[in-house]
């Protein structure tokens, strides 16, 4: 009876169990294939917080990109045209600095921080963002990155490296040339209809004299500007055709709009300045530089039922929408 029952021990071994053990030890075997293929589809990622360089597979990254850089409750169409710039900025990158990385963090072609663009992982967001917006926004994030995998914006057949994004135009966006130094043949100034739910499309600044006298001497230690001649020392001479400003009078120094940006810290350098007692009041229109895609833009022509194709041939002039090679 015993002997029985060792020998149907040993039939069952035989035929049930090595098969099973073979066939698992075949799908280990595979793995490292599916790694190598997957391998060309990741990028180097400096993370600044613990100075380490991860490499991570390039769709997972934009979903970390998009989160970070658009507001998850836009429209979808208007996510999907954020996730095909990033993708498009991740993939020109890799190309430039495939061998070495970028020099700002050498062995890795991006960073998470604004220097490339903002990015944060699904373990990151979880923690920041809380349960809920897991739950509510995550899976609308994966849908608009799924949705348009692969594709990339291009001019000239080439993904573009300067798919340029801002907040808030104020109506129409800018030249490049007008805000950098370069003229990019698809930064072009165009009109931005839809912007009217912008939280800070117009806005209101106030700095007192005294604080902005300061911060100007602070920086140009050869400018003249006296804070009781303030009214006739600042003066607007020429604006651009997005409205920002190109030169401004400051005592005797000509400075550009986005120099009193920076300096004074407002949102845009589109804007009217004058004087309330000891202050200075600025009217300023728009969020951002101004240059490229404006987000609240691309959500307003979403929600007035543009696609992502739309939106996107909208920004950036003459450009295509590819699948990646
Ligand atoms: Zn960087």
């Amino acid at each position: 009876m015993r002997d029985i029952f060792w020998t149907v021990v040993a039939v069952f071994a035989t035929i049930i169990l090595i098969p099973i053990l073979l066939i698992q030890s075949c799908d280990i075997q595979k793995e490292p294939t599916k790694k190598i293929v997957e391998s060309n589809k990741t990028v180097r990622v400096y993370i600044n917080k613990t100075r380490e360089i991860e490499k991570i597979d390039l769709e997972e990254y934009i979903k970390g990109v998009v989160s970070s850089e658009m507001p998850a409750a836009f429209n979808i169409e208007a996510l999907k045209a954020q996730a095909i710039a990033a993708r498009s900025y991740a993939t020109a990158r890799k190309d430039t600095y495939k061998e070495d990385g970028h020099p700002g963090h050498p062995g890795a072609e991006l960073c998470d921080g604004v220097h490339c663009q903002a990015y944060k992982s699904k373990e990151d967001l979880k923690e920041l963002k809380g349960k809920k917006w897991m739950e509510d926004y995550w899976p609308k994030i994966e849908k608009a990155v799924e949705e348009t995998k692969g594709l990339v914006i291009t001019y000239s057949g080439e993904p573009i490296n300067q798919p340029l994004f801002h907040s808030t135009s104020g109506g129409k966006t800018e030249n490049s040339e007008d805000v950098f130094s370069a003229s990019v043949p698809y930064l072009r100034s165009v009109e931005s209809p839809y912007e009217a739910k912008a939280p800070h499309c117009e806005d209101q600044q106030i700095v007192s004299i005294k604080t902005f006298v300061s911060k100007i001497k602070n920086r140009y230690k050869d400018c003249d500007i006296v804070e009781g001649n303030i009214k006739s020392d600042l003066k607007i001479l020429e604006r651009s055709t997005g409205g920002r400003i190109l030169k401004i009078q400051v005592g005797n120094k000509i400075l550009r709009g986005r120099d009193i940006r920076d300096i004074v810290g407002l949102r845009s350098a589109n804007f009217k300045v004058r004087m309330g007692g000891g202050d200075l009041i600025f009217d300023t229109i728009g969020y951002g530089h101004g240059v490229g895609m404006s987000q609240w833009g691309a959500n307003g022509m979403a929600e007035r039922g543009s696609t992502f194709e739309e939106i996107l041939k909208h920004y950036y002039v003459g450009v295509e929408i590819e699948k990646m090679k």
